[in-house]
């Protein structure tokens, strides 16, 4: 089969007989092995032809395999899988493996998916890069010297190297949508709630989703409709889903009103991503969209609030891995509280140590109402400023990441320039609205995204008015 064949297509191959999840999922396992070199995979999954077989099994028996029958998916490193390990791309986890599933990958599983592995990630999806894995950087399938974006940039990278037909990443500030935009694939940022975090390893877990990354907006919506909904083991999924989960009459690009946010198309916008943003508005055009430029004033001072926010949560998150209930070095040679709790440090990578020095100083007394208590009113603002432009407008466009992708080690060293990257993507996060980057075009050859935000609990409507746009891409 085809290896870019979509899910649906595999699905139902799979599902009438005329092809064997096995022999999909054989060969899917074979270009695992020719890729290698890209480093997508921390661990791949040793019991995937048996799983695929069991699929097989199920149709021969006239059963129902589900919707995904057969879809070879790969997951990202910090979603709970009860066999293969659970790393977070971190020296911290080396070897741990989950006593229990993700909420997501059951629900992939139900369906049929056949899980091909675990993908690399920045160490406990911190960056934007995929270089901060303590497994080395993935590099990007268009061009091997280049970055795939991250943190999810394992997972994008499986499915433009057609290697997984979806991929789940997870999206704290444009963990999915960068790596998506940098590796020419679609990807969805859920609207907060939309889908459960039960097994997701928690960074900032007051903004962060798991979210699909598929190569067309179809096979994202599918990945999309599995894994939504309510969750009893996740409370802030409660009554998050559309009622029906599907598109209200009218939900796509003709006869909606567009807003250009004038933030995050600044004149120093990279002329590459201009170019393709201004094909993208043409599309939109042409789709039958009215565009126009809003203002969303808080942009500026989001990038700030946002990594404010996020170290704190992660300061309070990564406070168990002390080496104590989680850690790498248990090796049973008595019990020596300092020695075991300063030891720890050696298991994270610099970006993840910067992250926990400055969560450990910003909500500090003396600090919080500088720091962290502005944050949180720039995040109440922010989303005040959305919630009236989504009174006007169906949809808010921007380029998804305001550079195109860069070469290894180009901007490893400048942290700060780094964070920058998250201007246009971090808004959705602060805000809880759900956002997707499509591909739209290339600059020198690699591939620029464009992104579309709406209101919450539009995610099917923001994925129709993406597949509408995507059909008009060059
Ligand atoms: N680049 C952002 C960060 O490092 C986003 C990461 C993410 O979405 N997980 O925090």
């Amino acid at each position: 089969m085809d290896p870019h064949a979509s899910a649906a297509d595999i699905a139902g191959a799979v599902m009438s007989g005329k092809e064997s999840a096995e022999d999909i999922i054989r060969d899917v396992m074979r270009r695992i092995r020719d890729a290698s070199r890209l480093n997508i995979f921390i661990a791949v999954n040793p019991d995937a032809v048996s799983d695929a077989r069991r699929i097989d099994g199920v149709v021969r028996s006239g059963g129902d395999p589900g919707r995904l029958a057969g879809v070879p998916v790969s997951i990202k490193d910090n979603i709970c899988t009860a066999k293969m390990p659970t790393t977070c791309a971190s020296k911290m986890l080396e070897g741990y493996v989950s006593p229990y599933e993700a909420t997501v990958v059951e629900r992939l599983r139900s369906q049929g998916a056949v899980i091909v592995g675990k993908t690399n990630m920045d160490e406990f999806a911190m960056g934007m890069t995929t270089e901060f894995s303590a497994y080395g950087p993935t590099l990007n399938p268009h061009d091997a010297e280049f970055v795939p974006g991250g943190s999810s940039g394992g997972s994008a990278a499986s499915v433009a190297a057609g290697v997984s037909t979806i991929s789940l990443g997870s999206d704290t500030g444009g963990s999915v949508r960068n790596p998506a935009s940098f590796c020419g694939v679609a990807g969805l940022k859920p609207t907060y709630g939309a889908v459960s975090r039960y097994g997701l390893v928690s960074y900032a877990n007051s903004i962060e989703q798991v979210g699909p990354l598929a190569r067309t907006v179809r096979d994202v919506m599918l990945a999309y409709e599995v894994i939504s909904g309510p969750d009893p083991r996740d409370a802030t999924t409660a009554d998050a889903r559309p009622p029906d989960g599907s598109a209200p009459e009218g939900a796509a690009l003709e006869g909606s009103r567009v807003g250009l946010v004038r933030q995050m198309a600044p004149d120093s916008l990279h002329s590459g991503v201009r170019d393709v943003f201004e094909s993208a508005v043409s599309g939109m055009e042409a789709a039958g969209a009215t565009c126009e430029e809003v203002s969303l004033d808080m942009v500026d001072h989001s990038v700030a609030a946002y990594y404010t926010i996020t170290s704190t949560e992660a300061g309070s998150n990564l406070a168990r891995y002390d080496n104590i209930r989680y850690g790498y070095e248990l090796d049973g040679s008595g019990y020596e509280y300092h020695r075991y709790v300063t030891r720890a440090r050696d298991g994270f990578g610099p970006e993840v140590k910067r992250r926990i020095i400055a969560g450990g100083f910003v909500p500090s007394a003396g600090y919080a109402g500088r720091y962290f208590l502005k944050a949180l009113k720039v995040k109440s603002r922010l989303t005040r400023e959305a919630d009236k432009l989504f009174e006007q407008y169906d949809y808010l466009a921007s380029p998804t990441v305001p550079v195109p992708p860069f070469r290894l080690g180009e901007m490893i060293d400048d942290p700060v320039a780094l964070f920058q990257l998250d201007i246009n993507t971090v808004t959705a996060n602060l805000t809880g609205k759900p956002a997707v980057s499509i591909p739209y075009g290339a600059y020198r050859g690699l591939p620029v995204g464009v992104q579309l935000m709406a209101d919450s609990r539009k995610d099917i409507p923001l994925l129709e008015a993406a597949r509408s746009l995507e059909g008009t891409a060059p």
